[in-house]
């Protein structure tokens, strides 16, 4: 037993000493079983939300209408879940009440793949009434019943069943995926929130580009609730069309899991699907990214579609280098610094040399902000014996330039002659 799951056997005895059955259950079961590590320890009991709170000193009632309480235990916090049965899916989602049971079988029954029906009691015995193991063993995703159903009961078990298939690198049987093809437009009423967590979980996993595979060949992504921009629909169907790779996109999407971070990963993804920045402005807007989130990506995106554009018009090297420079100051060196290192992963392919070369430029830059000049706006504007205006901040942005390139050195005294010959110029 992995120490997360041997940590919580305390809470188990509490429950079973109170009179009721507890297991160990889903996605901690399924990991340990595929020797995987695991995220978190899923805890299903026979005991109601009262009893288990009753049972233990610290508990959070995190989701007490589904059944839910965050049981608190040494430096560790469980969910434990009351068995229950979820007879009434309104409009394909999750349904809003559960009615609680007292059999673990009919709890497992209501789970979506044989391999997250497995429980494992406190003694190790396994219950697995689906062939969850076995499935586990051959490789194969199977819904728990029939497939129609479960997808027609909640269609974001579609999502999740890609996820697993790709996450696992397995196969799913004819009729899972068979009923998967006939039920996607029911994909339409799942809020585009819980789609992007499906998502994001798929780009962080171990086979980003699997997932993509299989959500473009499924075809899904064309019936969520807003529709995605035509261009990301073209770059989808263009990958399906190819029977078992990912046609042109193929070893550029492979090499997005190089990068650890999620939110490089969509970048590198948003990259390689060939997107306008409108484009992929309009997907994440769709997938309701998050501002900061939205931010990166497009900063990043916007970065190497300049760099490019750059390389393309193949300058000589001084011009390179300030135009690189510019890039740098305008989104930012954060942004800069993260699109270089991409590169060095080879999530990305810029030429080498050029990329060597921008990062070296990029490490010389002594300034990367107004913030870090030796003069503000307002030491501007006295010694000019000008009212502030919009023209203090584009004054400091041009200093800032200079000083980034080299030209001018960043000594308060330096700056505003400088500043000055402007003025004269502006008479
Ligand atoms: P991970 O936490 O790695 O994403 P997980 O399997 O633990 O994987 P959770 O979303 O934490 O996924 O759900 C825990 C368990 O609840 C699952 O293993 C499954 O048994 C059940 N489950 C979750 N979502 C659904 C669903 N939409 N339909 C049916 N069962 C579900
Ligand atoms: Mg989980």
């Amino acid at each position: 037993l992995p120490e997360q799951m041997s940590a919580a056997l305390p809470v188990m005895d509490r429950l079973a000493a109170g009179g009721y059955e507890a297991v160990f259950v889903g996605g901690c079961v399924r990991d340990t079983l595929l020797g995987r590590a695991i995220t978190d320890v899923d805890i299903a009991s026979s005991a109601k939300p009262e009893q288990v709170m009753e049972l233990f000193e610290r508990t959070v009632p995190t989701g007490i209408q589904h059944g839910t309480v965050t049981v608190l235990h040494g430096e560790m916090a469980y969910e434990v879940t009351t068995f229950r049965e979820e007879s009434v899916y309104a409009k394909h989602r999750k349904p809003e009440s559960v009615t609680f049971i007292s059999s673990l079988e009919g709890d497992l029954l209501r789970r979506d793949l044989t391999f997250n029906a497995i429980a494992l009691r406190s003694d190790g015995t396994v219950v697995d009434p689906f062939g969850g193991m076995d499935d586990l063993k051959n490789g194969i995703v199977r819904c728990v019943g029939h497939a129609e159903t479960r997808y027609e009961e909640d269609a974001l078990r579609m999502l999740r069943m890609i996820r697993f298939t790709a996450e696992f690198r397995f196969r799913p049987t004819f009729g899972t995926w068979k009923a998967l093809l006939k039920q996607r437009e029911l994909l339409k009423h799942i809020a585009m929130e819980r789609v992007r967590m499906e998502l994001d979980k798929m780009i962080a996993g171990s086979s980003p580009a699997i997932a993509f595979w299989l959500l473009a060949r499924s075809g899904l992504l064309h019936h969520v609730k807003e529709p995605l921009p035509a261009a990301v629909v073209a770059v989808l169907d263009a990958a399906a069309a190819h029977p078992d790779r990912l046609g042109r996109h193929a070893e550029a999407i492979e090499a997005v899991d190089r990068l650890a971070e999620l939110d490089d990963r969509w970048a590198a993804l948003l990259i390689h699907m060939g997107l306008t920045l409108e484009e992929a402005a309009a997907a994440m807007k769709t997938l309701r990214f998050s501002g900061s989130r939205h931010t990166h990506a497009a900063g990043v995106l916007a970065v190497h579609q300049e760099a490019l554009r750059l390389l393309g018009t193949a300058r000589e090297p001084a011009k390179l280098r300030e135009s690189w420079i510019g890039i740098v100051l305008r989104y930012g060196e954060a942004t800069a610094s993260c699109w270089l290192s991409m590169n060095e992963a080879g999530a990305i392919s810029v030429e080498r040399a050029a990329a060597s070369r921008f990062k070296q430029w990029l490490n010389e830059m002594p300034v990367f902000s107004v913030k870090q000049l030796d003069i503000n706006g307002r030491q501007l504007s006295e010694r000019m014996d000008r009212k502030p205006g919009p023209w203090t901040g584009q004054w400091l942005e041009r200093l800032l330039y200079e000083v980034a390139c080299g030209q001018l050195a960043n000594n308060r005294q330096r700056l505003l002659e400088r500043a000055e010959i402007w003025n004269a110029e502006e008479g």
